[in-house]
């Protein structure tokens, strides 16, 4: 049990402020964009630079506590009991060097504040379908981007790192000086270290075009049927997805949309007004769209491909990688969540894969899905009085889906993890090994053990 000595010997060593949890500034340092999450650690730390995080970790390791990180809380899929909670919010430095083209930024920046920077020098990095998300705990995960088919995952194109250790070491690293580490650190999520700075490429920014089209959710056979026949027809720079969504009447929702279920087709492309309404063009001619926002696009309006929420809101969400995207997938994947069927999911997406992402990175990394076709992601509602129906129903569809799987998923899209095999479900086995090596070596007390923290080597005898 923790004492006042102990606090304050962590409030000495450190600069940012440290809460408790009958403090009035604890909840505001706990906040998760994930509302149905509510963190409840021993005590929070506001890190305000890369030694208050060092200092927090050796704090940590002293006091046998373990370590968990938050930036903005998007990865908030499970709640933090007990021990250190160190925010990284306040580390918000971002710069770019138009010229070697790569941005170097602090682990509390979100991606908007990178495409701020780097957009006026014509480029753009690689982030996922909203740009509220953190750089740091996306890219750790891997980070499929929107642009992904083009140029691979985030975690491909990092430079280097400064990351915290669980013996509280402050290291540089990149794919030179202490390469493995480097390397599991890029798709392994916080197992191994706590981010403080990321350098990473960022690619020229031409034409853009993008939005979305929306059409009643009655034709989802007809238009993922035209879906699935248009993608080959598409160069790796346009990146398509579809959704079914169950429109909620809330204000995050477009007016006339509210309370309806629809399917969402969004698409991202490298290229002009031109070649965009020609790609485009088959689809546009499927169904009969209630909307249709895709067009020429600024590229700081990129937000507005998938119209993800930007404000909290309570979810529970679970992914896998799917083989393939054949009428037997099509038609279960409907049986269960089409018109007709009593799914309670906001959200049923499929992200197409290949490409780029199909390819590995320059250097070695442990991200996975290289293999898969295409990622099904679900997403719920985790409030009363839906919140049991939405559990039920993503194990229930991931289930049904299994024959259609790699019996793999990303992290970043996993949900809230399971049981140790579940965890597993994450990496390639082969990646899963040396990351079971690589905990065992660089956190053997087994610091960092919260969210998707795997554990390491069963020891011998
Ligand atoms: C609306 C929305 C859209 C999304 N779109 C995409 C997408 O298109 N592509 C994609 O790949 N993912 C996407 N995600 C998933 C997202 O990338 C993950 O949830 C990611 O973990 C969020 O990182 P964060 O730092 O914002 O969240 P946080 O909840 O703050 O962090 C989540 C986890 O990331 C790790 N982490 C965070 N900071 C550090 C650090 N400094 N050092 C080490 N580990 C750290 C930790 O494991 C932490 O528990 C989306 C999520 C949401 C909610």
């Amino acid at each position: 049990m923790l004492v006042t000595d102990d606090i304050q010997a962590l409030t000495t060593a450190v600069s940012g402020p440290v809460a408790l949890p009958d403090t009035p500034e604890f909840a505001a340092e706990t906040l998760a964009f994930n509302a149905a999450t509510v963190h409840r650690p021993d005590v929070v730390l506001g890190a305000r630079d890369a030694q208050d995080v060092a200092a927090g970790v050796k704090w940590a390791a002293e006091h046998r506590l373990p370590v968990a990180v938050q930036s903005t809380g998007h990865g908030a899929d499970s709640a933090v009991d007990g021990g250190l909670l160190i925010n990284t919010r306040r580390l918000q430095e971002v710069a770019i060097d138009p010229v070697e083209r790569t941005a170097r930024v602090g682990a509390g920046v979100k991606w908007r504040s990178v495409l701020e920077a780097s957009v006026p020098h014509g480029l753009i990095g690689l982030h996922g379908s909203s740009t509220d998300v953190g750089v740091v705990g996306y890219t750790v995960g891997g980070g499929l981007p929107l642009m992904g088919r083009a140029y691979g995952f985030a975690a491909d194109h990092v430079r280097s790192m400064e990351v915290v250790t669980a013996d509280g070491a402050l290291r540089r690293i990149d794919a030179g000086a202490e390469a493995e580490l480097f390397a599991l650190m890029r798709g392994g999520k916080g197992n191994f270290g706590i981010v403080t700075e990321l350098e990473f490429s960022l690619f020229p920014l031409g034409d853009f075009y993008g939005g979305g089209i929306i059409y009643p959710g009655a034709d989802a056979a007809l238009v993922l049927t035209a879906f699935r026949e248009w993608l080959p027809t598409l160069p790796e720079d346009a990146s398509p997805s579809i959704s079914l969504l169950r429109l909620p009447e809330m204000e995050f929702v477009p007016e006339p949309l509210r309370g309806q279920f629809v399917v969402h087709l969004r698409f991202a492309f490298l290229g002009s007004r031109e070649d965009g309404d020609r790609l485009l063009a088959p689809m546009r001619a499927v169904s009969r769209p209630l909307m249709d926002t895709a067009g020429p696009m600024s590229y700081l309006d990129v937000d507005q491909i998938h119209m993800d929420p930007s404000d909290p809101l309570p979810f529970t969400a679970g992914g896998a990688l799917l083989k393939d995207l054949g009428e037997d997938t099509v038609a279960d994947l409907l049986k269960l969540t089409g018109e007709g069927s009593d799914c309670p999911l906001l959200l049923v997406e499929i992200r197409p894969l290949g490409g780029a992402l199909g390819r590995a990175g320059a250097s070695p990394d442990a991200v996975s899905g290289r293999d898969a076709a295409f990622l099904l992601f679900l997403l719920g509602f985790k409030m009363p009085p839906i919140a049991e129906a939405v559990a039920a129903s993503i194990r229930g569809i991931l289930a049904a889906m299994a024959p259609h799987s790699t019996g793999y998923t990303l992290v970043n899209f996993h949900g809230a993890p399971g049981d140790v095999a579940d965890r597993a479900r994450a990496w390639p086995p082969a990646v899963y090994e040396r990351m079971q090596a690589a905990k065992s070596s660089y956190d053997p007390g087994n610091l960092l053990r919260f969210g998707h923290a795997i554990t390491g080597m069963p020891s011998a005898g």
